[in-house]
């Protein structure tokens, strides 16, 4: 079995969100052919308002991901770790039903993502257009706003793909670096831990999520670090592991981390 650069992968949907394909044994056991030795289903959560069938599960269908992870969990136990995890949206005017809704299930990890500003999904490719009328660096200052305030509430273990704005390219007018060190110390003081993400490169914008520099001010302020590839599709699994190892280690990162019961429950040294 090859051995994967980085052991754990953090960050997987399966097809009932409506945008992915395959379902969650098909990740499981690409996984396990690509030498993981932990895997954490993060699904996307039900809406609190409304339903959109191509960005999450209904309501309903929380209990069947649960179950359906856990007994693969028990299935596979031998051969790979599972973990039952949820990537949750950062609303703030939804905050208290949030925190509700996250209650009724003892999740391994919930990824705290920001993919909304106001009500403009920002990375949703079906609301690529309102960019045109938005000024970009505007939408870069309030999407750095919120990814703190979203880490302030207290509702999330790991801030996925933190500078996921970038996503289609669009780069604003100032310099970031500031942006970066005022979100790593916010992440450090509220103990969130941060996830690389190699899905950006397989974005209009080419690059794993987070940026070398972002990444360097979150070691400054040893704010941990997850590593997912965000799959939607069985065969992305652990893909592009050693480039976000690589990039680990040029930000002077020794581990990454892996949580259970919503604590982190171990380091894995990068080799
Ligand atoms: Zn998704
Ligand atoms: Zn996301």
């Amino acid at each position: 079995m090859p051995r994967a650069p980085i052991l754990a992968d953090a960050h997987m949907h399966t097809s009932r969100c409506g945008h992915a394909v395959g379902e969650a044994r098909e990740y499981a056991l690409a996984s396990i052919a690509a030498g993981l030795a932990e895997i954490t289903f993060t699904d996307h959560q039900p809406f609190l308002r409304g339903r959109d069938p191509g960005l999450t599960m209904a309501a309903e269908e929380l209990p069947r991901y649960v179950e359906e992870v856990l007994a693969l969990k028990d299935e596979l136990a031998g051969k790979i770790r599972i973990k039952l995890g949820l990537e949750a949206d950062y609303l703030p005017e939804l905050v208290p039903e949030t925190r509700a809704a996250l209650s009724t299930v003892p999740w391994d990890l919930v990824l705290g993502g920001v993919h909304f500003i106001g009500a403009w999904g920002f990375d949703d490719p079906r609301q690529l257009e309102e960019w045109e009328s938005r000024d970009v660096s505007d939408v870069y200052r309030a999407y750095f706003a919120d990814l703190r305030a979203a880490a302030k509430t207290g509702l999330f273990d790991v801030m996925p793909h933190p500078d996921l704005v970038k996503k289609f390219g669009h780069r604003p007018s100032y310099v970031l670096q500031e942006e970066y060190s005022k979100t790593a110390q916010v992440f450090a003081e509220t103990k969130v831990a941060v996830e690389v993400n190699t899905a950006g490169l397989r974005k209009p914008i080419a690059e794993i999520y987070p940026h070398i520099e972002f990444l360097r001010a979150l070691k400054r302020f040893e704010v941990p670090v997850s590593v997912g590839a965000d799959s939607h599709d069985p065969k992305d699994v652990g893909r592009d592991f050693e480039l976000a190892r690589e990039l680990l280690k040029r930000a002077g990162y020794t581990h990454t981390v892996v949580y259970e019961k919503r604590k982190i429950s171990d380091e894995l040294p990068l080799r």
